[in-house]
């Protein structure tokens, strides 16, 4: 493996382009490699970003690339397919994005790729599972960015309700990254205190917990109506990612990571809290979810089989 810290980004989109802007102004990473269907945007990109090199950090070489390079990178991001338009669900992209990554996870193996995969395509838990089984690779050395975003929004969103720091807050979401999400409030602290406490002892309604979600789950389809795609938040959160492995932090995120009966549920891959490192995923905390959580995650958990059989399935197959 190179002594470098190598990333690979395949899809020089919005959230691929977002991604590579953030690692640049965070430094960590001594090389970039992009790749993408449209190779004239590849080297635009490389132009623009490299010329912020100056007022970077750390030096990064950045480079427009082909496949070849995936045999010595750390970590290959995938961020490349069709995205949501106005009014549409991620789970509608499931078979025009499952070919997709079929194809790249083809080249990305052919070239002798050894390290780990992030997957930020939609419908992302849909897209790690097609990933990994056309990879073969380790199911911990295939990671999707899962509800890493909606964790995101929703830190940021109980922090301004309570007017405290989005670093304070430890609350998380599970499920889908999408509709059928859920937060597990029980599980949710501020400080070292419960969120439930707080509530109760500043006289905050119960309902506005739900509200919070609502508004989480709810933002994709605002933004997308508003400025046509979501970017900069997936941008962050995938290099929160990245150098959460780079560095071999044991970093707790809600990623997408395969089942294996942790939460009851297994054979598929979707959004939990987990210990990531050098090695991808090392561990998945096991939260105690109430009867109306588990509920909520078994049918979170039953849309992705019910996607698998019907829409992934042949493709593996073809
Ligand atoms: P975009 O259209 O701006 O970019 C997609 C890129 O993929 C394009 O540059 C396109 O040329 C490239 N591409 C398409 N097919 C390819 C192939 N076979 N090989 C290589 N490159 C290929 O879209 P975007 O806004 O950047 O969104 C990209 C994906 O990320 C979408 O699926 C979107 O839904 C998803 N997304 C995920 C999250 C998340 O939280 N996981 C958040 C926002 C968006």
């Amino acid at each position: 493996m190179n002594t470098k810290r190598k990333v690979v980004l395949v899809g020089a989109g919005f959230v691929g382009m977002s991604f590579a802007y953030s690692l640049l102004n965070q430094g960590g990473v001594d090389e970039l490699v992009l790749i993408d269907v449209n190779k004239d945007k590849t080297i635009g990109e490389e132009m623009d970003l490299s010329h912020g090199l100056p007022y970077a950090p750390h030096k990064m070489d950045i480079k427009a690339g082909d496949y070849d390079e995936c045999k010595d990178a750390n970590i290959v991001v995938i961020t490349a397919g069709l995205s949501q338009k106005p009014g549409q669900s991620r789970l509608e992209l499931a078979v025009a994005n499952a070919k997709i990554m079929k194809e790249i996870t083809q080249n990305v193996m052919n070239n002798g790729f050894k390290g780990i995969f992030i997957v930020a395509s939609n419908p992302v838990d849909l897209m790690t599972y097609v990933v990994a089984e056309v990879s073969g690779m380790p199911k911990s050395r295939v990671i999707g960015s899962g509800t890493v975003l909606d964790t995101a929004r929703l830190r940021y969103l109980i922090a301004e309700y309570l007017q405290v720091s989005s670093k304070n807050v430890h609350a998380y979401i599970l499920g889908e990254h999408g509709d059928s999400s859920l937060v597990p409030w029980e599980h949710c602290y501020v400080g070292c205190k419960k969120m439930i406490e707080i509530m109760k002892d500043n006289n905050h309604p119960m309902e506005d917990l739900k509200k919070i979600h609502d508004e989480v789950w709810k933002a994709a389809y605002e933004i997308i109506e508003k400025k046509k795609a979501t970017y900069y938040g997936i941008g962050m959160a995938l290099n929160r990612l990245v150098k959460a492995i780079l560095n071999d932090e044991n970093a707790i995120l809600t990623v997408s990571t395969y089942q294996n009966n942790e939460y009851g549920q297994e054979g598929m891959y979707i959004g939990v809290p987990a210990i990531l490192n050098k090695d991808g995923v090392k561990e998945i905390l096991e939260l105690k979810l109430n009867d109306e959580e588990q509920q909520k995650f078994n049918h979170s958990c039953e849309i992705m089989k019910e996607n698998i059989e019907k829409e992934i399935k042949p493709i593996l197959a073809e």
